[in-house]
């Protein structure tokens, strides 16, 4: 399957540049020029990775890299015509997978690219019970079948799944779930909880995956029985 790289970059020149280097190395590629058209068009495409020119007309790198992240983890590789940017941004905790610096040759690019594919298609390895947790697009696997979760349910699934038995309060998964410091109510954790299990049934009909620890909090475990 070819992979599909969108270029976000104002410079036209430079965007067809890189889209010639990326098909000579057998991606297929996309060119946007206007801040404003990218999440829409990333949510229609579901592009399978993204390099992000920082300063652009309309909504800028950062704006759209936030945006991008709310809904999808994409490999995303943001460019920055200053090298002392990359500090800056590093500590922004973005969620970009690689940064590079302007002016940067093609060739340099699509090495990064295929780096950063090659991390990112690597398959996940399933949970002992054979869950295959897929965060590129916050799905969750098993022989049954497959369940989309939103952004939400899957952190909080992911975080809880990732230490089986440990008992999480509502305020562990609230830090673990929301990059920002939002202050949400124990009801809002509950109301996320009961909408994942309802989802998980569908692929682990076995039995419940999720279990509440009256007082404390909520712990994963697929068989407390053993
Ligand atoms: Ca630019």
């Amino acid at each position: 399957m070819t992979a599909r790289i969108l270029i976000v970059e104002d410079e036209a020149r430079l965007a067809g540049l890189l889209a010639d280097y990326l098909a000579a190395a057998g991606y297929a590629a996309d060119c946007l020029g206007d801040g404003d058209t990218v999440v829409p068009w990333v949510r229609a495409n579901a592009p399978d990775l993204i390099v992000l020119d920082l300063m652009l007309p309309g909504r800028d790198g950062l704006e759209i890299c936030r945006e991008i992240r709310a809904f999808s983890r994409v490999p995303i590789i943001m460019a920055t015509a200053r090298a002392e940017e990359i500090d800056r941004l590093l500590g922004l905790e973005l969620g970009a997978d690689d940064y590079i610096c302007k002016p940067y040759s093609p060739r340099e690019v699509v090495a990064r690219v295929k780096a950063v594919l090659r991390r990112s298609l690597a398959v996940p390895a399933p949970t002992a019970e054979g869950l295959v947790l897929d965060t590129a697009g916050f799905r969750v696997r098993s022989p049954h079948g497959e369940v989309e979760l939103t952004a939400v349910e899957f952190h909080l699934f992911a975080a809880l799944q990732r230490e089986p038995g440990r008992i999480f309060s509502r305020a562990q998964l609230m830090d673990r779930i929301y990059d920002d410091q939002r202050v949400v109510s124990d009801r809002t954790i509950d109301s996320h909880v009961k909408k994942l299990r309802k989802k998980l049934a569908e692929v682990w009909p076995e039995g419940e995956l999720i279990h509440s620890v009256y007082g404390a909090g909520y712990r994963y475990e697929a068989d407390p029985a053993k």
